[in-house]
Formats: C-alpha cells, structure tokens, sequence
C-alpha cells in the first residue's frame, strides 16, 4: 500500500517535519484568532475518527496542505504565464509554468491551464472558450439585452439567441451527470439549451446508441461526458465519434476520476484526454491535490482557454496553483499508479461485500471509484440512510438513482468512494468490512412516521447500540490505518 503521508525513504522524518510545521502554524494562528486554531484542530480529530466515504473527497499530502498557506496568496496575477496585468509577477509565472507542465505530461496534453478555481470555474471557462472559439458572438446590446449585472429571463434568452441558441447535451442528474452540465440551477443551464442522456432502464449502463441518436436529433455545439456519481467507466472513443458525426465539441468533465486517468488505471479508449477537445477536472478529489480545477485541452483551444481570466476568473490562485503543481507531481509517482489501481479494486470489494451481502447497486456493481447503493428496497430514503449511516460515524452523502421516485432532495440512494480511505491505506478487506458495517446499520434502521402518520422521508430509528457497536469497529479499522501518521499537534 503507497503512503502518500511519507513519501521520503525516511517517513517517521517526515512525519515530525509536519508535526513541527503545523504545531508551529497553529500557534501563531492562536495568537490572532483561537477559536479557528481550535476548530482546525477539531477538524483533524474529527476527520481521523470518521469512516471518510464521500467519493468526491480525499486527504491531500502535508505537502500539497503546507503549498497552500504562503504568500503566494498576497500575489495578484491576472494574465498568463509572461503576460501579466501586473507587475512582480515572476514567481508565480514560475508555479503557474510548473502546475500546467506538470499536468500536460501526467495526461499527455497538448495545452493545459491551471487558473480554475474550482471545478465549476473549470467547466465555465470550457464553456465560454468554446463559444469563443466556434461561435460568432455578435454584442449583447445588438439584441436589446440589458446590462449583465442586471439579466432576467427574458434576458437570458436573448443572451443565448446572441449565441446563436447554441446548445449543449450531458449525461442526466439522476444517471449521475452533474449541475454544471447544463442544468437550470447552474449557469450552464442558462448560457445553453440543454438535453440530457439517461442510461438504459434496464442496466443503468450508458446507452451509446441512444447518445447517438439524441445528438442526431438535437446538434448540440457541446457533447459533455463525465459525472458525479455513475458507477462505471465510459468509452470516450466512441463519444468522441458521436461529437464528430454532428459537428459537436466533446468536453469531458473527469473531476471525479481524474485519478484514476492520472494513476494509468484508465487508459485507452477510457482515458478522455486524448479523444476530448477539452477535458476539465477539480484538483481535489481522487486526484488527490488542493481545491482547484485544471482545464486540458487540444492547442486549437488553447487561446480561447487562456481567456478564462478575466472572461469568467478573477486573479488566479497563485498560492493554490503552486498547491496543484505539488499534488500533480506527486500524482506522476508509481506509488500513485499503485494508489489509483488500488482505488479501484478496493470499490469493487466493496461493491462486491454489498452484493454478497443481498444490497442492491446501480448498475448492479463498479468498475470505477465509487458505488452507488439503492436503498429503496430496505425501505429507507438516501436521506434517512444517510443520516442514520453518520449517527453510526459512517460519512457518506445521499445521491439520487435513475428515475428517482423521492426526487434530488430525499432521493433512493447513497453514494460511496473509495478515494480517500485508500489514501490512509484500506485495502479490499477492510472494504468488505466497510460493507458488512453499513449494511448492518442500514438492516437496523426504519423510517419513522411523521406527526401526521404519514410515512417519513427523513426521519428514522437506528435500533440500540447499533450506532455504539459500529464506532467501535469502525475504530479498529481507522487505528489500523491512521490519518497522517505520525503527524502530532
Ligand atoms: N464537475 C463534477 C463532475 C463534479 O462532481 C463537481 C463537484 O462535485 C464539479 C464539477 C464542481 O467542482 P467544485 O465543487 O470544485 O466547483
């Protein structure tokens, strides 16, 4: 198992550097503010002591964490590397030059950009860089709209006709596809006409015939592949033949499983980058480095990508680009190669411990990083299964199923990854363990009734010392496998 919290020959070395580093951060933080020294202290203790399975999170490096509290955060660099709006900008052309290098070699990319705050920023600046890049964009006012601070729908609209009513077509919210993907509550769903792709009603698998013959009929400018929460690889090969044949932009959006693509898991017609004309991604989740996004793409887009700022980003985060340039050196290792195999297989020992165990699984399994479980055959709600999981010390988020009979909000499932327990070192026993404990609270929690005797969507009953007995397992496994070993504050 790689250990990303020594990665010098000598760990216990490293381990006392980050102790002295954070005791000695701590305590100057006290002196100002103690109460966010207390709280940072509290947090660590509460991540060390929780079954941390939300797929979308991790636990960086001391490294890539330290990266992040320098002065490189007082630095304003709006601009690209060597082309600045201000001056003294040499160090940070330095950090922005390394991060983008780093990430063109780890994904063999032609042009990578590494200003994206976070994930969302990511996918809008693909989005404007897109339109920028394929569609004629004629002025705001000559189709009578009003300023932009000030845009209502009527505005929108007239906005979207500016772009020629472009429109974009992503994979579904309850297949796994995720907001930024053109839906209403997001911008994206404003800038575009949107249509989604669900998955066959019978597998839950990607239906490539029935994305084919969608985007025959609707001629999106964007064809978006990538997702939150859709327990499967995806053939971009073929996504990529579905975007030439109607004269689509392919943007791949692989926040969640950039790891896996970074660690060689996914390769081949898997591995986006080389199929995508632009592929963007957050920095924190399986990749496992700093809040952030990065933006890949083809050299024909790489001028309109270096637009992002200032079209939708303000001054980049020279502090957290040098964070990323960490991170994505770290992640071109073996031991990370080893760390994103074993990421893997440890999901489908989970999937695999559920399953033997008589849960039922979107898709009926995982090739991925993550499961997704429906629990609507124990009769529960994500909602009420996800609270009751936590009462047990068990992290995970509720995350709807296809067609969702309880909606977004109470939804029928609970997401689950593998990324950041395999960074502490579990590997596919302790995952079957991990099943057999939520599996166990899960049989022993009912939905309780609400004043009116309705039945309840989020109220429910964990039975006695369900919740004790779980800690307390739990707590065998996390002690086996500690958080930042070594690390004392
Ligand atoms: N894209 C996908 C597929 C995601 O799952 C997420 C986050 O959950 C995002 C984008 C947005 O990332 P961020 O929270 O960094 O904005």
């Amino acid at each position: 198992m790689t250990d990303v919290f020594a990665p010098t020959t000598n760990s216990s070395e490293y381990a006392e550097q980050a102790s002295t580093a954070y005791r000695a951060a701590l305590s100057v933080i006290e002196q100002v503010e103690p109460r966010i020294a207390d709280a940072t202290r509290a947090e660590l203790a509460d991540q060390r002591a929780s079954l941390k399975l939300i797929a979308s999170e991790n636990y960086a490096s001391p490294a890539v964490l330290l990266t992040m509290g320098t002065w490189f955060s007082d630095k304003y660099a709006e601009g690209t590397v060597g082309h600045r709006f201000y001056a003294g900008c040499q160090n940070v052309d330095t950090v922005e030059a390394l991060a983008a290098e780093h990430a063109r070699e780890l994904f063999g990319a032609e042009y990578a950009y590494a200003q994206p705050h976070s994930g969302i920023d990511a996918n809008l600046v693909a989005f404007w860089s897109i339109l920028a890049h394929r569609v004629e964009t004629p002025t705001l006012a000559d189709h009578g709209a009003k300023t932009v601070y000030d845009l209502s729908e009527q505005d929108w609209e007239k906005l979207r006709r500016a772009f020629g009513e472009q429109r974009a077509l992503g994979m579904s919210l309850d297949a796994g596809g995720h907001l930024t993907h053109g839906f209403r509550p997001n911008i994206s769903g404003k800038m575009f006409h949107q249509r989604s792709y669900g998955t066959d009603p019978e597998t839950q698998l990607l239906d490539y015939d029935a994305v084919r013959a969608a985007a025959r009929e609707f001629k999106p400018l964007v064809l978006i592949a990538g997702y939150s929460a859709y327990p499967r690889r995806v053939n971009f090969a073929t996504m990529r033949e579905i975007a030439d044949e109607v004269g689509a932009t392919l943007m791949v959006d692989m926040a969640h499983f950039a790891g896996l693509v970074a660690g060689k898991v996914f390769t081949g017609d898997e591995d986006p980058v080389p199929h995508a004309h632009l592929t963007t991604t957050t920095t924190h989740k399986s990749l496992r480095g700093p809040r952030g996004g990065l933006v890949l793409a083809t050299k024909e887009y790489a001028d309109s990508v270096d637009r992002g700022c200032p079209m939708v980003l303000g001054g980049p985060l020279s502090h957290m680009m040098a964070a990323k340039a960490v991170a994505l050196a770290e992640a071109r290792t073996a031991e990370f190669q080893t760390y994103a195999q074993n990421v893997a297989d440890n999901a489908k020992a989970l999937a695999d411990g559920f399953l033997r165990r008589g849960a039922k699984l979107v898709t009926g399994g995982t090739d991925n990083h993550l499961v997704l479980l429906d629990v609507s055959g124990m009769g529960l709600t994500g909602r009420q299964a996800e609270s009751a999981l936590l009462d047990a010390g068990i992290v995970t988020n509720r995350n709807s199923v296809p067609s969702d009979p309880n909606g977004a909000w109470y939804t029928s499932g609970v997401r689950l990854g593998t990324p950041a327990l395999t960074s502490r070192g579990f590997g596919t026993a302790e995952f079957d363990r991990v099943a057999e404990l939520v599996v166990d609270v899960l049989t022993n929690t009912q939905p309780a009734a609400t004043k009116s005797g309705a039945p309840g969507k989020a109220k429910y009953v964990l039975a006695d010392g369900v919740a004790d007995r779980t800690k307390a397992a739990s707590g065998e496994l996390l002690d086996k496998h500690p958080l930042y070993p070594g690390l004392e504050l």
